[in-house]
């Protein structure tokens, strides 16, 4: 394939003719006297010091510094948004034309990529992983199948089944797909897999798009920040339809203190102490007589097929206990996913089950 990603050619087209919008923050900056933007000159009610009368920065330069430090790529290469929930749902509707355009997915999977495709009236191609006892696979024909999508989505390590995609696959994926679309690799959970990012691969294949988030391992699901890491070009389309201002002032602050070296030091502690205490729950349940399957994954969680799936996620409801029925996904029938919690809930889940007989 070319190096080059005719990126305005595989856009919407009346996205690529799009000027964006543009805020007052993104015209004139922070400094001098504020009077372009109808804010209130004073600070609300109990300010924390954050300048809350002030619109944010539309990407802030600070946190972008920053998480392209962390992701080890090119600031320009990076688009922060409101989770990578806003990312994928950005992808869709710069590149899909409703009627017209399809977008492939391999469920089971996270349910997002669909929806965000059905909203915006592309046609989703399932293309369903193969069940085997230690992994779940991509299906053989899958290259075949992604040619002429606009989007394919897949996921690394994958939710919910935990695996883990290798560069040969995602090569092979990338190259079959060429310069008619985007591979989006979400790595969600990576970093409960160290070393396993395919993020590299993006200087091979200019069509791999990256999401990345702080909502699982950085604990920040409440602050709702993900990335996108992708060709320039990519960004600066998105950058045309993305809300002006998507990240508030008191996130962007959470997310750089989360950030800080002893932030990220208090990070490398949860995922040790998470992949260990997953380890001890894995042999908990497969010496379980009502567990038929584990997946353990590479991730904060473990798949499980239980003699009766919909019946251990009641019972453990009943218990206090919130699990994820996966039953009604493809392939999972009497699928549950399980998150590793704190030391105190995992021992809870532990003692349910030991005394669980549906
Ligand atoms: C949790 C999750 C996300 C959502 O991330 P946000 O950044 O919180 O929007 C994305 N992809 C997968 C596979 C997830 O499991």
């Amino acid at each position: 394939m070319s190096l080059d990603l005719d990126v305005l050619r595989l856009a919407r087209p009346e996205i690529a003719a799009l000027a964006p919008y543009a805020s007052a923050r993104a015209l004139a900056g922070h400094d001098g006297i504020l009077l372009n933007a109808n804010e209130s000159p004073w600070p609300p009610w109990q300010d924390p010091g954050l300048d809350l009368n002030r619109y944010p920065e539309p990407q802030p330069a600070a946190l972008k510094t920053r998480l392209a430090e962390l992701y080890g790529v090119d600031p320009a290469r990076l688009l922060i948004t409101r989770g990578s929930d806003e990312g994928i749902d950005l992808l869709v509707r710069a590149f899909c034309r409703p009627g017209q355009d399809r977008v492939l997915v391999c469920p089971p999977c996270f349910g997002l990529y669909a929806l965000s495709a059905r909203i915006q009236g592309a046609e989703v191609i399932e293309a369903p992983l193969v069940e085997s006892p230690d992994r779940w696979r991509l299906p053989v024909d899958l290259a075949a199948r992604a040619a002429g999508c606009k989007l394919v989505f897949v996921c690394s390590p994958n939710n919910p089944t935990g695996d883990l995609l290798s560069e040969e696959e995602v090569g092979t994926l990338a190259r079959a797909i060429d310069d008619q679309g985007l591979l989006v690799i979400d790595e969600a959970y990576v970093e409960f897999a160290p070393h396993a990012s395919l993020m590299h691969l993006q200087r091979r294949h200019p069509n791999i798009v990256v999401l990345r988030t702080l909502s699982k391992a950085h604990a920040l699901a409440g602050c709702r920040i993900g990335t996108v890491i992708a060709d320039p070009e990519v960004i600066a389309l998105l950058r045309r339809i993305i809300a002006p201002y998507p990240l508030p002032t008191p996130t962007v602050a959470a997310a750089l203190a989360a950030l800080s070296s002893e932030g990220i030091a208090g990070t490398q502690a949860r995922i040790a102490q998470i992949l260990e205490h997953k380890q001890a729950l894995v042999q908990v349940l497969r010496s379980h007589p009502e567990i038929r399957q584990v997946w353990p994954g590479t991730a904060n969680f473990v798949l499980v097929r239980a003699s009766d799936g919909p019946r251990l996620v009641r019972d453990a409801d009943l218990a206090g206990i919130r699990l994820r029925d996966q039953s009604a996904q493809h392939g999972l029938r009497d699928c549950v996913r399980i998150t590793i919690g704190t030391p105190l809930e995992n021992r809870r889940l532990t003692d349910f089950l030991q005394q669980w007989k549906p």
